[in-house]
């Protein structure tokens, strides 16, 4: 056991390997089809370890599928995606490239937390116990440290007094932070947002994303983020990504996306949302 391995500092496992030098996650001319559709098209693009990036553009251009392309829940149609150097998708038959191991993949991806749209916790189990089962079930922290880790994260979301409620009794709101507390409790490396507030009710909204902004100050968490939430983007994010159609049709600075974009399609597209 290496001094990172020890109970108080266990995080979920990265992988051997990882780049330190080169970029965290990369898609390499990744292709996604359903059928005949084709959702994207010839990706490329990096992402730096640390580095927050937003996800952009209008509804159906591919960006949630990005986000299940990462926690596995999709397998790539061609192309490939390597994460800390290592491939991480299913390699397609007869690519010639070797296929990410089922192990490979089950380590890398308990280091990537996703949160989605609707909050998927589990109804039955207290806000604490929520939080508990996958740092004991898949890390195996003991329940002692696993009910320790819960109460902070709690604090750090706002909801420390809600630790033994269930999650029938918690605000839309509260439900997602709850969602993140959980997320966060793996440690990952790498968290995912897909349209985190969507479901939530107006007044409801901006607690989620106050919760989100701390999480982006206080840790070097790389964050990659589909939301409708302009202003949070902007804030945020290190980098825009606008999507169109499965390809990136701009990607740069918020400043500069959100201030002066350059291409026509990223223009429509903040008219109308902004
Ligand atoms: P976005 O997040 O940008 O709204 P998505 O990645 O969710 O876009 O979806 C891109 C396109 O892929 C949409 O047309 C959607 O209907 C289609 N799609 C997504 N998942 C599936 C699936 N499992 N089967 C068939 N089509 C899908």
């Amino acid at each position: 056991m290496s001094p990172s391995d020890t109970p108080e500092n266990t995080t979920a496992p990265g992988v051997e390997g990882d780049a330190a030098d080169g970029p965290l996650i990369v898609f390499d001319q990744v292709v996604k089809r359903f059928g005949d559709l084709t959702v994207l098209d010839h990706l490329d693009f990096n992402v730096a370890a640390g580095e927050r990036v937003t996800l952009i553009g209008p509804s159906g251009s591919g960006k949630t599928t990005i986000l299940r392309l990462l926690m596995t829940l999709e397998k790539v149609t061609e192309g490939h995606i390597r994460i800390g150097g290592e491939p991480f998708s299913h390699m397609p038959r007869g690519s010639g490239l070797v296929p990410a191991s089922e192990s490979y993949l089950r380590r890398r991806r308990k280091s990537i937390g996703m949160v989605f749209q609707q909050f998927n916790l589990f109804p039955n189990m207290t806000v604490r116990k929520n939080i508990m089962e996958a740092p004991v079930h898949v890390l195996g922290l003991s329940k002692d440290e696993a009910s320790e880790r819960a109460a902070d994260l709690l604090d750090l979301v706002g909801l420390g007094d809600k630790i033994d409620a269930h999650p029938t009794q918690l605000s839309g709101g509260q439900q997602q932070r709850v969602a993140i507390a959980r997320a966060l409790a793996m440690r990952p490396e790498i968290l995912l947002l897909d349209e985190v507030t969507s479901a939530l009710d107006p007044e409801l909204v901006a607690g989620v994303l106050d919760v989100l902004r701390e999480v982006a100050e206080t840790t070097d968490i790389t964050m990659l983020c589909v939301t409708h939430e302009m202003g949070f983007a902007r804030d945020v994010s290190h980098r825009v990504l606008m999507f169109d159609k499965g390809r990136i049709a701009e990607e740069g600075h918020p400043d500069q996306i959100f201030g002066d974009p350059r291409e026509e399609r990223t223009k429509s597209f903040l008219k109308s949302v902004l």
